[in-house]
């Protein structure tokens, strides 16, 4: 099994990135990740020196053997080990309610038994995959923005078990990924969630199929995820790609599957808090059958 190290960092997703080892399809890769604040913070105190230039790495590139531009990369996601501690921080400025937090503030949460401790709350964990991606098409990403080529998607369904897809624009793909959460709410309102460090295991494949923006399968759904600078501009464009992936799958007119997506595709949020907002168009696999 090969392993990216977390020492082999990234702060862009750029076009002309480096690869720093490569993959072969169908290879099991593990990706030890940096929590969003790149570990500067172990104690709350912490927060006093944070150097914001190291702050949401990703791990990687990783070079996957046969992949071209227009063909889609297939990530499942094995297994999310995450540390037993981790930090949630709030920024005045940042965040749903901008005016809540005074400064830049930072709250240690111990992970103990699969529950986060939150003010004496126990909170089951989802652990999920914040940034992920892809060299992108032209221009270059930072990690904390997210588009076609993935990046900061926020998105709590990219967890243990679902398989992520993401269209390749370069040679090889170049699949980055960190900034995992030991647990998120849908919109992440506070700017952050529960940022762990953590390995991620996941399966590399290639496919010939072309896609516009991620997708991530669940048990029960396809995902449409697309992320755009306001959020009304996001669900449009996510309600847009749900009604055309009715509209080929089932061989309906427009029409018809604008209609069936009112009546069964659930548009929702996934952050609100990023350069870029997300909204995910959620297909049940059932209209499919
Ligand atoms: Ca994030
Ligand atoms: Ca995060």
């Amino acid at each position: 099994m090969k392993i990216v190290d977390k020492k082999n960092l990234i702060h862009a997703f750029s076009p002309s990135m480096k690869a720093v080892l490569s993959a072969k399809p169908q290879e099991v890769v593990v990706f030890e990740t940096l929590d969003a604040l790149g570990g500067q913070i172990q104690k709350e105190s912490d927060v006093v020196q944070l150097d914001f230039s190291k702050v949401n790495p990703a791990t990687g590139p990783v070079y996957v053997e046969g992949a071209k531009p227009g063909m889609t990369l297939v990530v499942k996601i094995l297994d999310i080990e995450i540390d037993n501690q981790g930090v949630i921080v709030a920024e005045e400025g940042f965040g749903v309610l901008q005016d809540v937090a005074k400064g830049f503030v930072a709250k240690i949460l111990k992970i103990e038994n699969d529950f986060v401790d939150f003010a004496g709350k126990k909170l089951l964990i989802n652990p999920m995959v914040g940034v992920i991606g892809v060299a992108p098409e032209n221009e270059e990403f930072p990690t904390g923005t997210a588009h076609k080529h993935g990046g900061n998607m926020d998105t709590k369904e990219i967890s243990k078990g679902n398989i992520l897809y993401l269209p390749i624009f370069q040679e090889g793909a170049l699949l980055a990924l960190g900034d995992v959460h030991a647990l998120m709410a849908d919109g992440e309102v506070c700017v952050s969630a529960c940022e762990v460090n953590a390995k991620v295991t996941v399966k590399i494949d290639v496919t010939a199929e072309k896609i516009e923006w991620p997708i991530v399968e669940t048990k029960d759904s396809f995902c449409i995820i697309v992320s755009l600078p306001t959020l009304d501009e996001a669900v449009k464009e996510a309600t847009h790609q749900a009604v055309r992936f009715l509209s080929q799958k089932l061989n309906m007119s427009t029409l018809e599957a604008y209609m069936l997506a009112s009546l069964a595709v659930d548009i929702r949020i996934s952050q609100l808090v990023d350069p870029n907002k997300t909204a995910k168009a959620v297909i049940p696999k059932t209209l499919l059958a």
